[in-house]
């Protein structure tokens, strides 16, 4: 289908050729100068002393879990909202994942409140070892860290922070994906740092961090890029590893999209005021405009996704339709996780009535750096018009 606003688009220029002009010509593909640089711009991007490269964010939730210990008889509590990976990467390390509800429809990420629910019933009928929190920062907006962390404390467990939507957003004076003990980020098309394929892992903890660079190419103990430069004349194979290594084509292309990334996210901010102003009457008629109303001063959110969460499944279905009929594509982030059938034996363990009202209801609308003023007028002119005319 040719949309004509489509639900994202990427913002590549002459940099980005140029980058990957640059590393064809240079004939060395992986494992080189670009990806160094990359993860060394990356980690000062966000503050943090380790950032590793790799080949999806998939691949960085299943490294961040491995190095971190998670395995058989563990528990991972984690938002029933969220995009699949982690909860498919959590059953990939032997792990079983715990869905925990959201805070409300307006605030959609992982609440507090049912984590220590999650919590106190794995204790009362023995269910697994919880070890293990992933937040979402749904959209790129922060969760409610400051209470999960305590958490993760009083209770000893690890913190990952899914932080594919939050690329240089901010929680206070914290940079998301910094907060925890691994951070993960990744590069697909539609995230607001784009390779194509392409991920990070993010760490303060040198150990974390050894054990990720091991895992992340085949277990060895040194790369093709030190012995050709000389540094090293053959490797060891100290655990079973993988192959989730970036290529020097994706780095290159990282470093230009990493430049461009805080002009970006202003005008992805930009863009999602626009939108609330427009919106917000719709709120009179039970619509959701989520973070609207529950943003904390001082936050910078990464703006990533423009949802809004329809009175019912029934006007959401009407509305997207009519906006597609108009050429505007929407999407709906996400469908509820316990509700696929691989994910059936792992339902509801503790009442998830947020996230499924979320899930069945919410529209996400298109938002992209390059969109202009007259495409996003053109989206609520019609998105109102829709919820009058429903039905
Ligand atoms: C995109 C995304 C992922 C997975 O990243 P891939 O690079 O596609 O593997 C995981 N979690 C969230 C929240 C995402 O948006």
């Amino acid at each position: 289908m040719n949309w004509k606003i489509p639900l994202s688009d990427i913002d590549f220029g002459p940099e980005e050729e140029q980058a990957v002009l640059r590393v064809l010509r240079s004939r060395w593909l992986s494992m080189g100068g670009e990806t160094q640089s990359f993860e060394r711009e990356f980690a000062n991007a966000l503050g943090v002393r380790h950032a590793i490269a790799v080949s999806s964010g998939t691949a960085a939730l299943h490294l961040g879990m491995l190095a971190l210990g998670i395995g058989p008889n563990d528990l991972v509590i984690q938002p029933a909202v969220n995009f699949v990976s982690a909860a498919n990467m959590t059953i990939a390390v032997g792990a079983i994942p715990v869905f925990s509800d959201i805070c409300s429809v307006a605030e959609p990420t992982i609440s507090p409140g049912s984590i220590s629910s999650a919590i106190s019933e794995a204790k009362e009928k023995s269910t697994g070892k919880p070890k293990a929190i992933v937040v979402m920062h749904y959209g790129g907006y922060p969760c409610r860290m400051e209470e999960i962390k305590a958490m993760c404390q009083k209770h000893g467990l690890a913190l990952i922070e899914d932080a594919c939507h939050g690329v240089g957003a901010k929680c206070g004076l914290e940079k998301l994906g910094s907060m925890g003990d691994i951070g993960c980020f990744s590069f697909f098309s539609n995230k607001n740092l784009v390779t194509g394929e392409g991920g990070m892992i993010t760490t303060n903890n040198e150990h974390l961090a050894d054990r990720v660079r091991l895992l992340r190419s085949h277990g060895m103990t040194s790369l093709t890029w030190d012995r050709h430069k000389g540094h090293a004349a053959s490797y060891n194979v100290t655990c079973h590893g993988f192959n989730y290594r970036i290529d020097e084509i994706r780095s290159a292309i990282g470093r230009e999209q990493l430049k461009k990334l805080a002009r970006n996210n202003a005008r992805r901010q930009a863009l999602t005021s626009l939108y609330w102003e427009k919106l917000s009457p719709l709120m009179d008629k039970n619509w959701t405009l989520p973070f609207y109303e529950t943003s904390r001063a001082g936050d910078v959110p990464g703006c990533h996704l423009l949802p809004i969460v329809a009175p019912d499944p029934e006007t959401r279905r009407k509305c997207a339709d009519m906006l597609k009929d108009s050429g505007i594509q929407t999407s709906l982030h996400y469908p509820f996780i316990p509700d696929f059938t691989a994910f059936a034996q792992y339902n509801e363990r503790i009442p998830l009535n947020n996230a499924s009202k979320f899930c069945s209801s919410v529209i996400t609308l298109p938002l992209y750096p390059t969109m202009s003023e007259a495409c996003l007028l053109s989206v609520t002119d019609h998105l109102i018009n829709a919820a009058r005319n429903k039905g």
